[in-house]
């Protein structure tokens, strides 16, 4: 069965309005790269929600929570129910040394069932981008395989430094946590196993 919706705290709310505001932000960014670029997903013949990925915040799972909240029980039921076998077949595929490509489990007829909801990753995978960790180590995202095609006699791309951002939805994540941040496990779940594991107790 679907899980019902808790009520969440006046302070948790504060943090949820500040990240709601953060993926707004990075919402007009990723418009205005993907517009000089010319990337539209219009059309697209492909769909990104079968890119395996981590997620790495308390405040992003528990935010994800809200909107699996907000659906009906039998749609949360389905959620379940798919985010199980999304988490059964990436071991099995794992184990056979391969990367999961599995349809994500809020993913209804190509649309995402959780758009407002959808995580920071799953809003900038589609246009380059960059991430400057504090140890100066920079990482690098290709962007989708459209926009690599798109940019491929393109050497210069605009690249999205994801860098304010990420320190943005760090200090919500400090917010949210305050002391807890130092105790609790890092998160490095996908999606599928955060809807597995039930909203972090945090
Ligand atoms: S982000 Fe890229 S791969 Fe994903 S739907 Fe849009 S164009 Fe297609
Ligand atoms: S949360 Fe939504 S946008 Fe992100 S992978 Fe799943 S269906 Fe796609």
């Amino acid at each position: 069965m679907g899980k019902k919706k808790a009520p969440q705290s006046g302070f948790k709310q504060r943090q949820f309005k500040k990240l709601a505001a953060l993926y707004q932000k990075m919402e007009e960014h990723y418009d205005a790269q993907a517009r000089q670029i010319g990337l539209r997903c219009a059309g697209c013949t492909d769909n990104c929600c079968t890119s395996y990925f981590q997620h790495h915040t308390y405040v992003e799972w528990l935010y994800l929570w809200e909107g699996i909240r907000s659906c009906p029980d039998e749609q949360q039921a389905r959620f379940l129910e798919r985010a199980r076998e999304y988490v059964e077949q990436s071991r099995e595929a794992l184990a056979r040394n391969e990367r999961p490509r599995l349809m994500c489990p809020l993913n209804e007829d190509g649309w995402c069932a959780v758009y407002r909801h959808r995580l920071m990753i799953c809003r900038l995978h589609g246009v380059p981008n960059r991430l400057r960790y504090p140890n100066g180590r920079v990482q690098h995202f290709p962007g989708c395989w459209r926009c690599q095609e798109l940019t491929a006699e393109a050497p210069l791309t605009p690249v999205l430094d994801r860098t304010p951002l990420y320190q943005e939805l760090v200090a919500i994540e400090k917010g949210l946590l305050g002391g807890k941040i130092a105790t609790l496990p890092r998160v490095d779940m996908t999606l599928a196993e955060m809807l597995v594991h039930g909203p972090p107790q945090v």
